[in-house]
């Protein structure tokens, strides 16, 4: 099979670019490894509603709507954050992400499932490049661009010399029913190095009774398995255990997030990497679907000036695609990269101290619930720095945690590994 661009996995990522691609006139074709597109899922499903408003996601697909969030301290204090606006909604991974394969599809795209894209090789002259695809008889396609999509464990950048750094963290997820919720507009939040090292846990109510149950760990601060810590947080966790006695588990959700993954480019002769592949992804929560959106999008601008041009002006379309996505939203994979470096270097009695001031200070609440914007959270820094110096003047015993924290940060900003 020929065409003009092959885009390797049918995630939000790889369904974004392969619509705007088709529907700019190019033969695109949309390569999904399982047999239906979003079967199985690994997500949460949170999604600010930037993300709706900007793709003019339908309604329909929200499960919930969240404004609020509880934060639980190592110590067992519990804060809680209330906006005044709804600041995010949940949706299930598995129909939202059918929803975008097949406006891929409506935009001219074809979508070809249970095909896994195994090794990409350069064609010799102007040949573009070749993929071998294992399907159930033997497939080859030829294109002279590759959008890669494939997720965090992308296997054919590599192949044409792409190596983007990254670290990935180990999730887990049970879907509920019979939970016992008491605020659907709250996600609550779990943190402590010995409930999820180097991440956090939490609970996504999901609408009812329902909802997602979840954590993540960096196997680089833990030899264990996630389940050991989801079954514990589940069984023993003085808030969750009594949340969780009458639920049911209903499906079970696992996956991998990159953090910490930023390195150029993003980007080679004829492939550009978009999404988790290329490390997209806030690490302070892991939250992807967005960003992955916003670099398809750029990704499918960036094909149509790429295949309309020859030579340098062809190449400075896929560089225009790595400007374009870090000037969108480089500064937030920056600025959570920081953050989430300076949060591993904290002890747990400092995370606790952080989240009792949130409990207990007016001012630095106020900050977190005019300011907050789970987005783009750099936007948080500057009121939240200010709030937290004041709140460290009013009472001394904060002084220790701000110092810890800012020493935490420097070390960050100097580059070394948390
Ligand atoms: C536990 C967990 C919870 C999360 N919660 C949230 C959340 O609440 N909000 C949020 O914004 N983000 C969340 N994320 C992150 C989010 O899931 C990702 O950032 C997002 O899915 C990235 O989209 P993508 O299209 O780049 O990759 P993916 O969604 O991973 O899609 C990649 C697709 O490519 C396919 N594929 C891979 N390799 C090949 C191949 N070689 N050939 C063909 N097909 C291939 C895969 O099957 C998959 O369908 C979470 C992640 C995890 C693990």
């Amino acid at each position: 099979m020929t065409c003009d661009v092959l885009v390797v996995g049918a995630g939000p990522a790889g369904s974004t670019a392969a619509r705007v691609c088709a529907s700019q006139g190019l033969r695109t074709i949309l390569l999904e490894e399982h047999p239906e597109v979003g079967c199985p899922t690994h997500c949460t499903g949170k999604l600010s509603v930037h993300a709706f408003e900007r793709f003019a996601l339908p309604h329909s697909l929200i499960q919930t709507a969240l404004r609020a969030a509880a934060l639980y301290a190592p110590d067992g204090t519990v804060a809680r954050v209330r906006r005044a606006e709804v600041d995010s909604y949940v949706v299930d991974r598995d129909p939202f992400d059918r929803y975008l394969a097949e406006r891929a599809a409506e935009a001219g795209a074809e979508v070809i499932t249970g095909a896994r894209a195994r090794t990409v090789t350069r064609l010799p002259g102007r040949g573009g490049l070749r993929v071998e695809v294992e399907r159930r008889s033997r497939l080859a396609i030829t294109a002279p661009l590759i959008i890669d999509a494939e997720g965090a464990n992308p296997i054919l950048p590599p192949q044409l010399g792409i190596r983007p750094r990254r670290t990935l963290v180990h999730g887990l997820q049970y879907e509920v029913t019979g939970a016992a919720v008491d605020d659907e507009e709250a996600p609550d939040l779990y943190f402590g190095r010995d409930i999820a090292p180097g991440f956090f846990a939490w609970f996504m109510p999901t609408g009812g009774d329902g909802g997602r149950l979840g954590l993540a760990v960096d196997p680089r601060m833990s030899d264990r398995p996630p389940v050991f810590y989801l079954e514990r947080l589940k069984a023993a966790h003085p808030a969750v255990a009594p949340r969780m006695r009458k639920a049911t588990v209903v499906r079970k959700l696992a996956g991998r997030i990159p953090i910490l993954g930023l390195r150029r480019p993003t980007y080679a002769d004829g492939m550009m990497v978009i999404g988790d592949a290329a490390g997209q992804v806030k690490a302070t929560s892991g939250g992807g679907i967005y960003f992955s959106m916003l670099a398809g999008e750029l990704a499918g601008n960036a094909a149509g000036r790429y295949l309309g041009q020859a030579g340098a002006a062809a190449s400075r379309a896929l560089a225009d695609y790595e400007r374009a996505w870090r000037a969108a939203f480089g500064r937030e994979v920056r600025f959570t990269t920081v953050v989430r470096q300076t949060l591993n270097r904290l002890p747990d009695r400092h995370i606790s101290a952080v989240i009792r001031a949130l409990a207990t200070d007016g001012g630095l609440r106020r900050a977190v619930e005019e300011h907050g914007d789970t987005q783009y959270q750099s936007r948080l820094f500057r009121p939240v720095l200010a709030a937290a110096l004041r709140a460290g003047v009013r009472d001394v015993r904060l002084a220790p945690t701000v110092l810890a924290a800012l020493a935490a940060v420097l070390l960050s900003l100097s580059g070394e590994g948390a």
